[in-house]
């Protein structure tokens, strides 16, 4: 990871309608979204100077937005738009880009229909999220004691800032141990995904993954199921429990900074890199730079 600070860099943001030199891009302290996290965000990859599914980001970040009333005041043409300029002005050829939309300072308080929504979009060159030795081996994962929140105790089909602070505790505390990831279960005990990946299994030969009520149907999630039905590969949305992580030969996480990530280790249980996940792995490797 690079040790320069992100707000200590050359280049453009995008913000509030203006292509602003990138030290410059500040908001105020008194910003609604600092303070009560009516804030939402988007995290797309850029290959070969083209952003994967990019429609698809722009639409789910004005969807988050709407699941927290607040309006995105961009159209996604306008917001393909932006992210194209903004791609050419800094450069990019394989990075990543972060569109962010929050509630501003015109309102201070947990009522804050009269705040305005501002929308800032950044980008930068990046490469894999893990090393190439933990790709070939498979991260390690280590279960959190957070666990993620039904449906009706937080807007969880979002792409919510708030929603992430479960996230960093639990990865955190994973890291301490000196695992790479959390295991977030959800409110019922059964397993859920990575602190910012969707999970997938393998067991005897049934590619599974758990059913989407509680967290994000990632984009990734919905690449990799389509190409496993390509590939002819036996398909189901489960309900897995911690304890069938025994009976499974592979595992392995899906997202847009993840990518196809093998699983080496959840807790005490080995799991190989095995041919799904290769399988897998490779046909999203070539449909992201088609
Ligand atoms: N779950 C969480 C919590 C995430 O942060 C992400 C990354 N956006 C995902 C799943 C995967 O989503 P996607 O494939 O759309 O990047």
């Amino acid at each position: 990871m690079s040790l320069i600070p992100f707000d200590d860099r050359d280049g453009f943001i995008w913000i509030d309608g203006e292509m602003q030199p990138w030290r410059d891009a500040k908001i105020h302290v008194l910003s609604h979204g600092l303070h009560y996290a009516s804030s939402v965000f988007e995290g797309e990859r850029i290959y070969d100077n083209k952003i994967f599914k990019s429609r698809k980001h722009s639409a789910r970040l004005i969807k988050s937005a709407d699941i927290l009333g607040m309006e995105v005041p961009l159209s996604v043409d306008e917001i393909e738009d932006i992210k194209r300029d903004l791609i050419e002005a800094n450069k990019i050829t394989d990075g990543y880009i972060r569109p962010v939309a929050w509630r501003g300072c015109e309102e201070m308080g947990i009522s804050s229909r009269g705040t305005k929504t501002h929308v800032a979009i950044a980008c930068w060159e990046w490469g894999r999220y893990y090393d190439e030795q933990k790709r070939e081996k498979g991260i390690t994962m280590r279960t959190s004691e957070w666990r993620k929140p039904a449906a009706n105790n937080a807007p969880t089909q979002s792409k919510a800032a708030g929603l992430y602070v479960i996230g960093s505790m639990s990865k955190h505390a994973a890291e301490d141990k000196g695992f790479d990831d959390a295991l977030m279960l959800d409110y019922r005990g059964l397993v859920a995904e990575g602190s910012s990946a969707n999970i997938f299994v393998v067991q005897d030969g049934v590619l599974k993954t758990p059913i989407p009520d509680c967290f994000l149907n990632g984009i990734t999630r919905q690449t990799v199921i389509q190409l496993a039905k390509d590939l002819n590969i036996p398909f189901e949305e489960a309900r897995i429990k911690p304890e069938d992580l025994h009976n499974v030969q592979e595992v392995f996480l899906t997202g847009t900074a993840a990518e196809v990530t093998a699983v080496g280790k959840i807790d005490d249980i080995s799991f190989t890199v095995g041919p799904v996940t290769r399988q897998l792995r490779d046909a999203y490797e070539s449909l992201v730079r088609t």
